[in-house]
């Protein structure tokens, strides 16, 4: 129909969805990420089970999901499995340690990943970044402790 709301000056709502980018444990808008990594030859792929059955349903090489496609208020469900799926496989590997020891290392390899996957994301795109959330600081730089001497 294409009727007209009226009244411009509000902002308009975000139609692309919150999505986690599960290597860098951080949540970034659909068109940002998409913007990110236009024309990449390695764009992110997702195999969490709601982004494997996307990609089965949409003829992709490898089956997967790329991490660009979550792009319209319509993608918003997929958005939402695919942050609780992805979420849940990093938790299961974290917590499948067979002691807390081990559970820390996990997870701090995990938050040592993120920043260097973000920075490489970012490299020849220093207009518009993708920022790394200020928990993912803290977490990739607790690391150090465990190298005290
Ligand atoms: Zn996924």
């Amino acid at each position: 129909m294409g009727r007209c709301r009226g009244g411009g000056g509000a902002p308009r709502p975000r139609r692309d969805p919150a999505v986690l980018f599960p290597r860098a444990l951080s949540y970034h808008y659909g068109e940002t990420l998409a913007a990110a990594f236009e024309g990449a030859t390695d764009v992110p792929r997702c195999h969490c089970a709601p982004c494997r059955e996307w990609g089965a349903a949409n003829g992709t090489a490898d089956g997967l999901r790329p991490l660009t496609t979550f792009t319209d208020s319509a993608d918003r469900a997929d958005a939402h499995r695919h942050n609780h799926a992805a979420w849940s496989m990093i938790w299961d590997y974290v917590m499948a340690a067979p002691d807390e020891n081990e559970a820390g290392r996990r997870w701090g390899g995990c938050c040592e990943r993120a920043l260097p996957t973000l920075a490489a994301a970012n490299v020849g795109r220093p207009d518009n970044p993708l920022k790394p959330p200020p928990a993912l600081r803290v977490w990739a730089g607790s690391g150090a402790r465990s190298r005290r001497r």
